[in-house]
């Protein structure tokens, strides 16, 4: 049996590569990265490849190791190349991403330690550094404010993203509010059209897709029209339904609108709904004082979901949940015996497996602690004005150019469209993007608004400035002017 042991541990020490075998691998992957960095204003935001990347498949997973070099080739040929560059300050589409490189290091040194971040005793640091993060963040949203003497009861989860913070919001609204199965077809959701479809998904996974559904009807600029909300619930109660959660965007996907925060908030309460907040995608402008301004009345939810891989320019993987009490948030995710729930505020520290779906989770604080640390909020501060700037000027600018615009862009998102003049504007604008995305320097996306085809112009990459924006618009202009028929 020794002996067996032994030729299998000879085996099992390749899974430790040698502090020499180490430094190449690293050598090979730093030269790749770097180069990818140092090209990054060069490089396309899209790329169209026939293969998409099939090649991968031709070097399928078996019990024969390659070396570090093909195997870079493999993920640089089939994963970096082909489709969206995320990473570009080109990426004006959806909602950008970011990818920050302090970030990665702050990843590499967290997979390399594999520090436990799901329960306090086991990695005491680990989740002092989320709970702290955490915090930080609720002031920041105004849940609680550092002066405060007493200690803020405010709970929150570092998640993989936006949808799955959506998800836990839902899940602690039906909870709080006790929606049981048999309340569930006369209990009623508000929200309007313009919510992120991970909404919707939510409601449905969490087993309340036959709650009765209202769509609140929106103003011209796609807000939630408080008034039309407090009617709805109004009849709504009349009729003897149960009117429990209304869920407000805080910068729509489609266009950037947020909703009457402060209106919605003063009606949630006065009619005991839980109130939720998707600020996914707008809620990091808070950090700028014309955020500040636009995003009052934030604090009066009792959930909101931020995503820090989209407004704190994170690589993709961290999203976060807001829970004003915090006792709510653990009800809908302990698994302890609940004889035990009575030593949560006595625990120095809340555990984020207590708060969340999950038990062993990546150790996401460290890949946002490291870049706030090391550059302070200044610079992210920042970049979100410019970003606010940025739109503004393409808001006028494509006016200059011939565009139509809807509304001045309420955070970092337009949406303009060519009317020709002569066909379909439609099929137009349809063109004009797929010219666009084929050309491959900038990507843009499109959406339908009262089904019209129009543009969108997403700005929120930390990469992107004043040269890819006037790009884009030298891009536009040639593309209209080839479209056009002469
Ligand atoms: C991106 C987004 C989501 C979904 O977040 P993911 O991080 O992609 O899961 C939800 N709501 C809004 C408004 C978003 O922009």
């Amino acid at each position: 049996m020794i002996k067996k042991i032994k030729e299998l541990e000879k085996i099992s020490r390749l899974l430790e590569p040698t502090a020499h075998e180490r430094k190449e691998a690293r050598k090979k992957v730093i030269t790749y990265s770097e180069g990818f960095l140092n090209d990054i204003e060069k490089t396309k935001a899209y790329n169209v490849t026939p293969d998409k990347g099939i090649a991968l498949l031709e070097s399928p997973i078996s019990e024969k190791p390659i070396n570090i070099d093909k195997a870079i080739k493999l993920i640089q040929k089939n994963v970096d190349f082909p489709g969206l560059n995320p990473a570009s300050g080109g990426y004006l589409g959806y909602i950008p991403g970011g990818g920050i490189y302090y970030s990665a290091l702050g990843d590499y040194l967290a997979a390399v330690f594999n520090r436990y971040a799901g329960v306090f005793y086991a990695g005491f640091g680990a989740v002092r550094m989320e709970n702290m993060l955490i915090q930080w963040m609720a002031e920041v949203f105004g849940y609680s404010s550092p002066s405060s003497l007493k200690r803020a009861k405010v709970a929150g989860n570092l998640t993989s993203g936006g949808s799955i913070a959506n998800l836990m919001a839902v899940v602690t609204a039906r909870d709080s509010k006790k929606i049981s199965s048999a309340l569930i077809p006369k209990s009623v959701i508000y929200f309007t059209k313009q919510v992120h479809h991970s909404i919707e998904k939510a409601i449905r996974i969490a087993g309340l897709k036959e709650c009765v559904i209202r769509h609140v009807p929106m103003d011209e600029r796609y807000k939630m029209n408080a008034g039309e909300l407090e009617k709805l619930i109004y009849k709504d109660k009349k009729d003897g339904l149960n009117p429990f959660l209304v869920i407000a965007s805080a910068g729509t996907t489609d266009t950037g609108t947020i909703d009457p925060l402060e209106e919605i908030g003063k009606i949630a309460k006065k009619n005991n709904l839980w109130y939720h907040i998707d600020a996914a995608y707008g809620g990091f402008f808070i950090l700028t004082d014309e955020g500040k301004q636009k995003l009052k009345g934030i604090e009066l939810s009792d959930s909101l979901t931020a995503d820090p891989h989209k407004g704190l320019f994170l690589p993709y993987g961290m999203g976060v949940i807001l829970v004003k009490d915090a006792q709510k948030l653990r009800e809908s995710h302990y698994y302890q015996a609940q004889y035990l729930q009575d030593a949560l505020f006595e625990s120095e520290e809340m555990s984020p497996a207590d708060l969340s779906p999950e038990l062993t989770k990546h150790f996401r604080g460290l890949r946002l602690w490291l870049p706030l640390k090391l550059m302070g909020v200044k610079p992210f501060r920042a970049c979100l004005e410019e970003k606010l700037l940025l739109a503004k000027y393409f808001h006028s600018e494509i006016q200059k150019l011939g565009f139509e615009v809807s509304h001045e862009p309420e955070l970092s998102v337009v949406t303009y469209r060519w009317i020709p003049k002569k066909g379909d504007a439609n099929a137009f604008n349809n063109k004009l993007m797929k010219e666009v995305v084929a050309d491959g320097r900038i990507f843009i996306s499109s959406t339908l608004l009262d089904k019209k085809f129009t543009l969108r112009f997403a700005c929120l990459s930390f990469r992107t400035h004043l040269k890819q924006v006037d790009l884009l618009l030298k891009i536009l202009k040639e593309k209209v002017k080839m479209l056009s028929p002469s």
